[in-house]
């Protein structure tokens, strides 16, 4: 980090952190934060105070961003970084808000080449160099309840994370530590193992929508990791050393998921 850059950091830290008050009145419902030990409590509390200092909120659909949803967004979207820091969130500044589902609208292209346009109703969308979109109320039936594998914060910014290599594709940059083989393997093993159980109509371990390409494997993946990490480690180990080297954590399970 450069001087200037850790002097900022420093004075933000200093001069306006995050009030504890306001800081507890939110997260005291979150599991997800509150499965976390106290150090680990601590060092989000500070993520997060940087994060809001360096990211915009932007409310859509008439919405006005009040501060329990800055700080849900903020502290969920800390706790991927909480070992990889906040730097791994560059390049991009602003989140916006939409009170329910948004509306995206694209052009689809079938197998005969006839380009469709199609409407979908989205929880969450990350754009590449771009603003992160979310749906309030996703956010809040994901946030107080924790569901298996299901985290629309923990999804988005896990697409965030993975562009950081380019294109989201399921490989973010990875530690020198790490092994590029390993991770490829692993990943893309599980993910045709996935993709084989679905056309047969076999019970599958993860969310289909896991199949949809090997970025969503990777979102749906770290959502299971940080939501679910003790059933993930005795159902897939090797997934889950994958992602705990990634994520340079080993997650609690939180309490009363579903
Ligand atoms: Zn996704």
């Amino acid at each position: 980090m450069n001087i200037i850059r850790q002097w900022r950091t420093l004075h933000i830290i200093k001069h306006h952190p995050l009030p504890y008050f306001l800081w507890r009145e939110v997260t005291k419902g979150l599991p997800l934060v509150q499965c976390r030990s106290i150090k680990e409590r601590a060092r989000l509390r500070l993520l997060s105070t940087l994060f809001l200092h360096k990211k915009t909120f932007t409310g859509a659909g008439g919405l006005t961003i009040s501060n329990e949803m800055a700080i849900t967004i903020a502290s969920q979207a800390c706790i991927p970084i909480l070992h990889l820091g906040l730097n791994s969130y560059d390049g991009w500044v602003e989140i916006i808000l939409y009170p329910g589902a948004f509306e995206v609208k694209r052009n689809i292209t079938d197998e005969n080449g006839i380009v469709h346009r199609q409407t979908s109703g989205l929880s969450g969308e990350s754009w590449q160099r771009g603003p992160v979109i979310f749906s309030w109320q996703d956010i809040k039936r994901d946030s107080d309840h924790v569901m298996k594998g299901h985290q629309v914060v923990i999804h988005e910014f896990a697409h965030k994370l993975d562009m950081l290599s380019g294109r989201a594709n399921g490989m973010p940059p990875l530690h020198p530590d790490m092994s590029l083989n390993d991770w490829s393997i692993t990943l893309n093993e599980a993910w045709h193992h996935l993709k084989d159980n679905l056309i047969a109509h076999r019970p599958t371990y993860l969310n289909s929508y896991a199949a949809t390409n090997p970025a969503e494997f990777f979102a749906v993946l770290s959502e299971f990791f940080f939501t679910a990490p003790d059933s993930l480690k005795s159902h897939r180990p090797k997934l889950y050393a994958q992602l705990a080297a990634y994520y340079r954590q080993q997650p609690s399970t939180p309490k009363n998921i579903d």
